[in-house]
């Protein structure tokens, strides 16, 4: 078959990956001059099994209504986007009781453990550096209380998924991360995760793009679609800017702003662009960087070493499809990260990061949407939100062996469109 995949961020790229394996003629395109140019671009770079969590967590709610407004918040919920995100926001708070968001934990958790085992055997089959570290992530916390509730996640997680987890105090999660020993005495304790990894998303999606261009990939780069052609009641072509392209089936990846094309057809995604931050610092030679990927749990922060870099990550704004980078926020997100680094705090200079934002593709339960739209011609890989990094090896074979005809290796319920009636 001739498949188009709309779209060059990590979904969009690993789904043509796995579609060229299964032999089919790929086309790839995007809007942009080059790959992961969006929400792929500057990502925390953690896959992370461990962090499979929907965010509409049953405690998290009243801590969301707290930050309404509050520009320091991890949440930003911007009152003009309010009405916007009526039937999503209610579907959010719908989807945060606990029988729900401990299914939807369970079904990222599947679709993350068999990601991470697919880039291992990627890794395997071709050469590819996208200065990736298997060796575990942490994650710390400051109050008990959110301790107990990350022991009974990663139990949750276990169980569903077989995450491992190893429970630390103080003391060890400072042998296991020295840097941190500047804020031992504020823990109350840590989670290792063995199995997750961590990668720069960009490098990977831009050489595997490069691989899949020498595999036969028709790479269409700095071509935006703008319509979808239904004829006889199956989208039979696009419309870009230059022309027009036609293939037997289209697969749309185009992150958060999938739900406009996919309108055009008819297809409504309960989608929401949430915006993140990412700061990166060089650290080359300075004592106090972090070797191990660590998620700051109380501060909503991610903090991961690529090579000689740090990239601090975190923040979730609810401001529509606006992409720009806000001095405060960001800076937030950097002063957060760094307090737990005194010394690295101390010696590092800021003003050489590079800042940076954009917008997630948030599903209003948690899990990404894929597989058939419910119009013949038409699939859909998106909605990845916080996990589309851990997700995408995962999510792109999932997709590619849908589309073939063969059957999905793991479990799909609560992954495609129809969960929602
Ligand atoms: C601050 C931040 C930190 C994050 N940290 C992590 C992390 O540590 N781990 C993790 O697993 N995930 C993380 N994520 C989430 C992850 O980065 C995203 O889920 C993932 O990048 C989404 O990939 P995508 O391919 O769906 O979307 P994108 O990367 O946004 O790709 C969509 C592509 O579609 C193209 N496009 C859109 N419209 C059109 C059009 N009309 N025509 C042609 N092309 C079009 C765009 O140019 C873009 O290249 C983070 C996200 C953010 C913002």
């Amino acid at each position: 078959m001739h498949i188009t995949v709309i779209g060059g961020g990590l979904v969009g790229v690993t789904t043509a990956w796995y579609l060229l394996d299964g032999g089919h003629s790929v086309t790839l395109v995007d809007r942009a001059e080059e790959l992961a140019s969006e929400a792929s671009h500057a990502n925390g770079a953690m896959l992370h099994a461990s962090h499979a969590e929907p965010w509409n967590t049953p405690r998290a709610i009243g801590q969301f209504l707290r930050w309404i407004g509050r520009e320091d918040s991890p949440l930003l919920l911007r009152p003009r986007e309010i009405p916007r995100l009526a039937g999503w926001g209610l579907g959010f708070l719908r989807y945060s009781r606990a029988r729900h968001h401990a299914r939807n934990t369970a079904v990222n958790a599947r679709l993350a453990v068999y990601s991470l085992a697919l880039m291992r055997e990627l890794e395997q089959q071709v050469a590819i550096d996208y200065t990736q570290r298997h060796q575990g992530i942490l994650k710390i916390f400051r109050s008990a209380e959110e301790l107990e509730t990350a022991r009974a996640d990663s139990a949750l997680m276990a169980t569903a998924a077989g995450v491992r987890h190893e429970a630390l105090g103080p003391e060890q999660v400072v042998e296991r991360e020295p840097a941190l020993a500047g804020i031992e005495s504020d823990l109350s304790g840590g989670f290792y995760y063995p199995d997750d990894a961590s990668g720069d998303a960009r490098l990977f999606c831009q050489r595997l793009g490069t691989l899949a261009a020498e595999r036969g990939l028709d790479l269409r780069l700095g071509e935006s679609v703008r319509q979808l052609n239904r004829h006889d009641g199956r989208i039979r072509s696009i419309e870009t800017d230059t022309g027009t392209i036609e293939a037997d089936v289209f697969v749309l990846a185009t992150g958060a702003e999938a739900p406009h094309l996919a309108s055009q057809a008819g297809v409504r995604l309960p989608i929401r662009p949430v915006k993140g931050y990412s700061a990166t610092l060089p650290v080359a030679g300075l004592a106090g960087a972090p070797r191990l990927p660590i998620i700051d749990d109380g501060r909503k922060v991610v903090i991961t070493r690529l090579g000689d870099q740090l990239r601090i990550a975190g923040t979730a704004e609810f401001a529509g499809y606006d992409k720009s980078v806000r001095p405060n926020r960001v800076e937030t997100v950097l002063r957060q990260g760094l307090a737990n680094f005194p010394a690295l705090a101390a010696e590092v200079d800021t003003a050489t990061a590079d800042r940076w934002a954009c917008l997630r593709p948030m599903t209003m339960d948690g899990p990404p949407i894929l597989g058939e739209s419910g119009i013949p011609g038409l699939y859909l890989n998106t909605g990845a939100g916080h996990l589309g990094w851990t997700f995408a090896a995962g999510a792109g074979r999932l997709v590619a062996d849908m589309i073939s005809g063969q059957v999905p290796a793991i479990d799909t319920t609560g992954l495609t469109l129809d969960r929602y009636g």
